[in-house]
């Protein structure tokens, strides 16, 4: 990943940065500091207590990028990628969100962020640890393994096996004892995943499948081949962290469709369909507030709303999963959207909390991690199940390996998902004109088994008082439903091959993503 001449202009740059920072110190406190990796020194600007993300993770030998606009850094390199951004604490690392002690900040164009990023973030990304030396101002950095406080030479990864088949593919699960490098190798009978630097130890050396398009997972030496039941099948392999694993999705190469003879015209009903989810319903009330109002009617007064509102902004058909007060399970109701298609599968509720002056919109997306104490916390409380209903699929002798296979189904779309969070969290925050709670992760089951883009919006805190005063208002209802359809609005019109409502011929299929 770094090369001599990369790491030597990654230098220079550090050196012309810190040159800078050198000048203008003395005005606003900043002071260089020093990196050693590899047994070579590099310059890294710092402010204060923080230090450059940049200089940092170019001394590591990553590749960094910059977007001019907004300031925020793409850090990428062996297999990894890093999205680092002033004002915030979140950090978005390959498929997941690493919380921070304090946000990123930008000064003069350069992003500084506290020691833990590095700690916590950066250095692990480089499979080292670092500390840093306050009176010599100098950060030590170290590969992880054969390092000199002593620890073991990485010992041999095991690795289980699982698989699943969510229509159109199936997912091999490699759920790994700790994060390994691997490389992919698509072969004529199936796809090949080698770890690298790594002795593995293998579950089994064969094992077959009863699965329509896997027939076997093999084991010999370092490499794990997931042998295709017929010729001609595509796969692709990919990291996913917490826990460590490496996904290997099998599925029939896209054929170019058959010419037809001239058609009729397709009726004028748009193919694109909405799930909207108002939460909770029935003997299930969700949430309750101080004056008495109950979740489950606020989700579903704002979901008929939403359902009203998306169709104005884009061709669509909105299917609700409930429209009266009836209790549903949280895998009815995905299953529902699986079944009907849809493009989108939008989750409602309404938020509390004990802590007091809790407030504001909160959007989610999938992840077997939270991204913190309070998300963990409305995890847990959504996913209470409704007395009597199916457990996940599988059996439930191991409820953390059935909860990653069901989460294979989303986390294909986890990317579009993330961008549909963040579009409904900008619009939500100019409706409720509270402090940006930003996007969130955590593990909903809810999301978990969706086949399309998903996220959950709680929409506001009615365990606050002033807030659920709010939640009752019409006014504050439809402010929150045409917020959340212009986001979907949005959310296609960066999407190719969708029809805004003013196209000349509305509806694309959503599958054809
Ligand atoms: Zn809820």
């Amino acid at each position: 990943m770094s090369t001599p001449s990369s790491r030597a202009a990654g230098a220079c740059l550090a050196a012309s940065v810190v040159l800078v920072f050198a000048m203008l110190g003395s005005a606003i406190g900043q002071s260089a500091a020093t990196f050693t990796w590899r047994g070579e020194s590099y310059p890294i600007a710092a402010a204060g207590s923080d230090f450059s993300v940049g200089d940092a993770a170019r001394a590591l030998g990553f590749a960094v990028s910059r977007d001019t606009t907004t300031g925020v850094l793409t850090i990428t390199g062996d297999g990894h990628q890093l999205v680092a951004g002033p004002g915030t604490s979140q950090v978005p690392v390959d498929q997941r969100t690493v919380e921070i002690g304090k946000p990123m900040r930008s000064v003069r164009g350069v992003l500084y962020a506290p020691a833990d990023f590095f700690e916590k973030v950066l250095f692990p990304l480089a499979r080292a640890t670092g500390t840093f030396d306050a009176t010599k101002r100098q950060w030590i950095v170290v590969e992880s393994r054969g390092t000199p406080s002593g620890s073991e030479p990485a010992g041999p990864l095991s690795v289980d096996v699982a698989v699943v088949h969510v229509e159109p593919t199936t997912q091999v699960v490699l759920r790994e004892s700790a994060s390994a490098r691997f490389e992919p190798r698509l072969i004529e009978s199936g796809l090949q995943v080698r770890w690298i630097d790594r002795k593995v130890t293998a579950p089994f050396a064969e094992r077959r499948f009863d699965d329509p398009l896997v027939a076997a997972v093999r084991f010999e030496g370092d490499t794990a081949t997931v042998v295709f039941r017929e010729p001609g099948l595509t796969a692709r392999a990919y990291p996913l962290t917490g826990p460590d694993r490496v996904v290997v999705e099998v599925g029939r190469a896209v054929e170019a469709p058959p010419v037809e003879p001239a058609a009729p015209p397709p009726p004028a009903v748009p193919a694109l369909t909405i799930v909207v989810d108002p939460g909770h319903g029935g003997t299930e009330t969700g949430a309750v507030g101080p004056g008495g109002l109950q979740e489950k009617d606020v989700t579903l007064q704002i979901a008929r709303r939403v359902a009203a509102a998306i169709p104005r902004v884009v061709a669509s058909r909105v299917v609700l999963t409930r429209d009266s007060d009836s209790a549903i399970s949280l895998d009815d109701r995905t299953s529902l959207a699986n079944h009907e298609k849809a493009g989108l599968f939008l989750s409602l509720h309404a938020n509390s909390s004990r802590a007091t002056g809790a407030h504001g919109s909160e959007t989610y997306y999938l992840s077997l991690e939270s991204s913190d104490r309070l998300a963990s916390e409305a995890a847990r409380r959504e996913n209470q199940p409704v007395p009597g209903s199916t457990p996940l699929p599988g059996s439930a002798t191991n409820p953390d390996l059935d909860f990653i296979l069901w989460d294979l189904a989303q986390s294909a779309h986890l990317n579009e998902s993330s961008r549909l969070a963040e579009a409904i969290q900008r619009e939500l925050n100019v409706v409720s004109k509270t402090e940006n709670r930003g996007i969130k992760q955590a593990p909903f089951r809810v999301l978990a088994g969706a086949t399309m883009p998903a996220v959950l919006v709680e929409v506001g805190f009615i365990s606050h008082p002033d807030e659920e005063k709010q939640l009752r208002s019409a006014t504050f209802q439809e402010n929150v439903a045409s917020a959340i359809a212009t986001a979907v609005g949005e959310f296609f019109a960066k999407r190719p091959g969708t029809a805004p409502v003013s196209g000349p011929t509305p509806g694309t299929t959503p599958s054809a993503r």
